[in-house]
């Protein structure tokens, strides 16, 4: 009989008890709305944009209600609009396409590499065709940075980076965030701080910072905000800014801030439960593992694999496989886009060009979810059964 695993795969931690303690003071005293303060309150919104940008060292932080609305929050501060080409990531999940088109601008899709990194030969090559890149550090992954921060320097492209998956990353000691002028986050519950929905934006520079804070809805209250320009900032921005709410409200960032101060002890334990798979699978035949390079301190949050150039069949094959024995792999290369797990040429709004490079990638990229609540036992567990299927079934 062979070994069967019993884990859920979507099944995150609890919120931590301090978390909790500080939600049911929100609850308790009322007052949810990031504005609504008593004397002398400071608002755990507030304090939540002061911490995290303290831990990112940005300028600037604001809390936003989704990783999305960050996203089109970075673009609307930058000026983007109808029609605009802007540069992002063939592989990637849909809000980042989707927060392009939202504006009516038109994503521009760069080719991926087996590293599952943004392909710099092609974003050099397409570099003068727009004027912001919106990089997404897809399933947490990061590119060259030192190399796709020349690319852009030398092609004037501004970048925004989409940190989804890359909070509490870092690349050659630099966290994930503060390369480009813009750093997105989200805390939905899938990624690595959970407030249910939720999202982050950083950065350096006092005009775009002021931008944001107008466009998530500051009902002229920004002088509240503790991570934020001074009112002079907003001088002039107070009158043309329009007001597209998405703030965060007290109750969420109540959750979050004790788990930012855990979000180092959380990254090395999601390092452990990675490399136990990466050990697990090491060897088995027909499929790569991507190479994590020494300059990139990534959270390991999520497991890919890579099935190059198997036959379709035998890559349902495989997914079914190891489904029957309870290990959840989404497969990219599905024809129709399943839950979470979509590609861009179904992103139909977007008017994709096909990618040649990027097709091979997906169609033979496996990804697992790694929620803490699996042990480093589970893991050793999830590679056993996994290399035995697919040695099994390799080509
Ligand atoms: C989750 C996610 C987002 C957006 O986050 P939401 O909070 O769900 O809006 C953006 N980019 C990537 C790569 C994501 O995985």
């Amino acid at each position: 009989m062979s070994d069967r695993f019993t884990g859920n795969f979507t099944q995150q931690e609890a919120i931590p008890e301090e978390g909790i303690e500080a939600a049911l003071a929100v609850l308790r005293h009322g007052r949810l709305h990031r504005y609504n303060l008593a004397e002398g309150e400071l608002g755990e919104a507030a304090l939540l944009e002061q911490d995290f940008a303290a831990l990112t060292g940005a300028r600037y932080c604001l809390a936003v209600a989704s990783g999305g609305y960050a996203l089109g929050a970075a673009l609307r501060a930058l000026g983007v609009g109808p029609g605009e080409p802007v540069l992002t990531n063939a592989f990637t999940l849909a809000p980042v396409p989707g927060a392009i088109a939202a504006l009516g601008a038109r994503p521009v899709f760069v080719e991926t590499t087996e590293e599952l990194t943004i392909d710099l030969d092609d974003l050099a090559e397409k570099a003068g065709e727009a004027r912001v890149l919106m990089l997404s550090h897809m399933r947490g992954h990061i590119a060259d940075m030192d190399r796709l921060t020349e690319v852009c320097r030398e092609a004037g492209l501004i970048l925004v980076e989409d940190c989804a998956h890359t909070m509490g990353a870092r690349w050659n000691g630099v966290p994930s965030g503060r390369h480009g002028v813009i750093g997105c986050y989200s805390t939905q519950t899938y990624k690595h701080a959970n407030s249910g929905e939720g999202g982050l934006l950083i950065t350096d520079d006092e005009g775009l910072a002021a931008r944001m804070i107008l466009l998530s809805g500051s009902y002229m209250l920004y002088e509240r905000h503790l991570a934020a320009p001074g009112p002079e900032a907003f001088e002039n921005l107070r009158y043309e800014v329009p007001n597209i709410s998405g703030r965060m409200d007290n109750l969420r960032a109540a959750i979050l801030r004790p788990q930012l101060s855990r979000l180092e002890a959380r990254a090395a334990d999601w390092l452990e439960r990675y490399r136990a798979l990466e050990a697990g699978l090491w060897g088995a035949p027909g499929i790569t593992l991507p190479h994590r390079p020494e300059a990139e301190a990534f959270v390991g949050s999520s497991f890919q694999f890579l099935a190059l150039d198997w036959p379709e069949d035998r890559l349902a094959e495989l997914v079914s496989r190891a489904g029957a024995r309870g290990v959840e792999l989404k497969w990219f290369g599905a024809e129709t886009p399943r839950g979470f797990t979509s590609r861009y040429d179904h992103w139909h709004y977007a008017a994709p060009l096909p990618l040649r490079r990027t097709d091979r990638v997906l169609k033979g990229l496996m990804d697992l979810r790694l929620p803490l609540t699996f042990t480093v036992e589970d893991c050793q567990l999830i590679a056993r059964i996994l290399h035995e299927e697919i040695a099994a079934l390799a080509p």
